[in-house]
């Protein structure tokens, strides 16, 4: 943000998000947007065999692109060329190390007097990435992002959105933690100051502005739902919320269905655009194969449904930067059975989350999920899970007065029948937990 925006007052701010706002509209859903997403919303209901032939076409436009960036150079793309979507397994593999180069390893260098924005992916651990990506990129993006709109029944309407970038002075201590955003009727809130007690003065904004639609990470609208629970009545009722980038625990998804009484559409998506995994109106998470090829592997082999893998994309999306086989590091599994809404699109069960927010036990089992017994202890409002050596976990803990000795207790001794006995436990209790720079809560971190 501009210098000068922080010593802004509040209608100052949002006038200039407002202008901001109008150009980012225009860059997002000009041109080719409106087009894209028409088609999309066709191809949506295709047959298996139609939307792998266009994938199969897709793929060979992406290494049209490929050739000219010269660490695919390197490594011999302009020879690749696929005739099934099934061949994809033959391409080499990219991994986040490899997007650590310098921009011009890792772009096209055609068109290179195109306008580049870079994207940066905000890691908690190790060097963020960088992302580099051209307008048609982020119009291609936003129109799979408005086709959830439309699975959601929120395609017009307004947006409450809880925003990764910081619009509000972390140093300010009182309301608007919030700024409006005109052009794409949106309210913007910071999802930094968002606590327990900060919760009711959103609410109160939220219930005027009366958004659509609540576009949040799980944990930022998790405190909203929890405040307006307390409240004993729905201050706030959106008629869709969409959710993101983070692991969203059915335990949670109940607890905000519960307080906002509307659908929570929740995808995953990332920075890198190489994928875009969706629930429909049935709830399943749909892999979007318009958008890119999802492969879940173990190693290099394919895993079978039900079995966990790492996801591996290969987004169509960005020219700029084109992500062949990108190793995410997130696991999931799929599902076997097709979906009631009718689309031929593949079923994710489920995304188990990052590779790196497993904990690894002292005989080498990884253990992933174990927030759900924080979630379901009373009085614990939020938690954090540190592994900072093999055998030692650090337990943070966020508590109200109704935090028992013996909920401790319960607690601590359930996480070690997780763990095992080598592991030791140590817990804290915090006022507050800081959020990363985006804003994101994560509740497993591992350090080892
Ligand atoms: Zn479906």
């Amino acid at each position: 943000m501009m210098s000068w925006y922080f010593r802004a007052p509040a209608s100052i701010q949002s006038a200039a998000l407002s202008v901001y706002g109008y150009r980012l509209q225009k860059i997002r859903r000009g041109g080719e947007h409106a087009a894209i997403l028409s088609d999309i919303l066709q191809s949506q209901w295709w047959d298996e065999d139609r939307l792998a032939a266009l994938q199969c076409s897709l793929v060979n436009d992406l290494l049209g692109s490929a050739k000219t960036v010269p660490f695919l150079q390197d490594r011999g793309i302009s020879s690749y060329k696929i005739e099934t979507i099934s061949d994809i397994r033959h391409l080499p593999f990219t991994t986040k190390d490899d997007l650590r180069q310098s921009e011009e390893q890792i772009t096209s260098r055609s068109n290179v007097k195109t306008k580049v924005v870079d994207l940066n992916t905000g890691g908690t651990t190790g060097t963020p990435l960088k992302i580099f990506a051209d307008t048609a990129a982020l119009r291609r993006n936003y129109a799979f992002f408005d086709r959830l709109r439309v699975w959601a029944g929120v395609q017009e309407g307004s947006t409450a959105t809880f925003a990764g970038r910081t619009i509000v002075n972390p140093s300010q201590s009182k309301p608007p933690y919030w700024r409006y955003n005109r052009a794409a009727k949106t309210l913007l809130c910071s999802s930094y100051h968002l606590g327990p007690k900060s919760a009711p003065a959103y609410l109160d904004e939220l219930s005027k502005f009366a958004p659509a639609l609540i576009d949040s990470y799980p944990s930022a609208i998790e405190v909203l739902a929890r405040a307006q629970l307390s409240y004993g009545k729905s201050l706030v009722r959106p008629k869709a919320i969409i959710t993101s980038a983070e692991t969203l625990h059915p335990e949670v998804r109940e607890m905000i269905t519960e307080a906002f009484q509307c659908p929570i559409f929740d995808y995953y998506g990332a920075t890198e655009m190489a994928a875009f995994i969706s629930q429909c109106e049935y709830g399943s998470y749909h892999v979007n194969p318009e958008f890119g090829v999802v492969e879940i592997l173990d190693g290099d082999r394919p895993v079978d449904a039900g079995e966990l893998g790492e996801v591996v994309a290969t987004g169509f999306c960005n020219h700029r930067m084109p992500l062949i086989r990108y190793r995410t590091g997130d696991l999931a599994s799929w599902h076997s059975d097709t979906c009631q809404c009718g689309r031929a699109f593949r079923v994710i069960s489920k995304i188990e989350g990052r590779m790196d927010d497993i904990i690894v036990t002292p005989d080498g089992r990884h253990v992933g999920r174990l927030d759900p017994i924080f979630k379901s202890t009373l009085g614990l409002l939020e938690t954090r899970i540190t592994q900072d050596r093999l055998d030692h976990l650090l337990i943070e803990a966020v508590q109200t007065d109704e935090f028992t000795t013996s909920a401790r207790e319960k607690l601590l001794s359930e996480l070690q029948n997780r763990v095992g006995p080598e592991v030791t436990l140590d817990f804290v209790a915090v006022t507050e937990f800081e959020r990363t720079s985006r804003g994101k809560f994560r509740s497993v971190v591992s350090l080892i």
